[in-house]
């Protein structure tokens, strides 16, 4: 694992009088799956919408060694041509096969001859776990879970360095959830990726990341690996780990516990 690669210095978000971020602080290291975790509402969107520059703020964000605040758009363009994005809603186009939204991605960008581009799409498809047959097939076709794969693909169609992801398991039943959460955790190994997740599933939080932040307040309550961020006397915090929700992850830790 290298250093940082995304580090945030006294970052302020507002929405006209309400402020979403007041000062908050964060690092993001190399190589690793960091989670941004906080109840609704905590600003987890926005925060990554930041880093995407798509939303304005004060403080500093340095990616990849940029200051974006301060980036040209030469700078900017070159920034996000590293990043693989996949947004909550996990957007295919509904009149496109799952190979035309792979490929638009990839056409955007690049020209490729159309059999280099088939291959490449293959490719990503495997990668996810997905079988070459959905190539030809329209999102209303698939499954929830292998609809969020196949967007997952379409954000990985550059090799990105950077993979930022907002609640990609929401929605999902629990098998297709925790399929998910172990591809994410097979892609970040195999392509020595950085994922950035948003989530509030709590499975795949304890799952999938190795280090996390919990947002609440308009601060970083707490910043590390997550068993060592949740036992604490903050009352954010005991809401969302040990609230009627942490019951579940009560139940996971004691799985866990009689698997080891
Ligand atoms: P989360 O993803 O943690 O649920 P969001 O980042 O979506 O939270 O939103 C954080 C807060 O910022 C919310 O109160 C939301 O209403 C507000 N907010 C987000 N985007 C905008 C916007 N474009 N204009 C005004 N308020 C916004
Ligand atoms: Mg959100």
């Amino acid at each position: 694992m290298g250093g940082n690669i995304i580090t945030i210095k006294d970052l302020t978000i507002r929405f006209k009088d309400k402020i979403v971020h007041n000062k908050i602080s964060l690092s993001i290291q190399e190589g690793e799956i960091y989670s941004i975790v906080g109840k609704s509402g905590s600003g987890k969107s926005t925060l990554l919408r930041a880093m995407l520059m798509l939303q304005e703020f004060e403080g500093s964000i340095n990616i990849l060694g940029k200051e974006i605040g301060k980036a040209d758009n030469k700078t900017k363009n070159a920034i996000r041509r590293q990043f693989g994005v996949m947004f909550q809603s996990a957007s295919l186009f509904t009149s496109l096969t799952v190979g035309e939204n792979i490929a638009a991605s990839l056409k955007e960008n690049v020209k490729l001859q159309r059999n280099i581009m088939q291959d490449i799409i293959a490719f990503k498809l495997s990668l996810v776990g997905l079988d070459n047959d959905v190539y030809n097939l329209f999102p209303s076709e698939l499954s929830g879970g292998m609809r969020k794969k196949a967007a997952l693909a379409r954000a990985l169609v550059l090799d990105p360095k950077l993979l930022f992801l907002d609640e990609p398991t929401s929605g999902l039943d629990p098998v297709s959830a925790e399929d998910f959460d172990n591809t994410i955790k097979n892609l970040s190994k195999l392509l020595n990726i950085t994922v950035v997740m948003v989530t509030h599933d709590l499975d795949t939080f304890f799952n999938v990341s190795q280090r996390a932040c919990i947002l609440g307040d308009g601060k970083v309550l707490a910043e590390g690996k997550p068993f060592d961020i949740i036992y604490t006397d903050d009352k954010w915090i005991k809401q969302i780990f040990f609230g009627e929700r942490g019951i579940k992850f009560q139940l996971w830790k004691q799985k866990q516990g009689s698997q080891s």
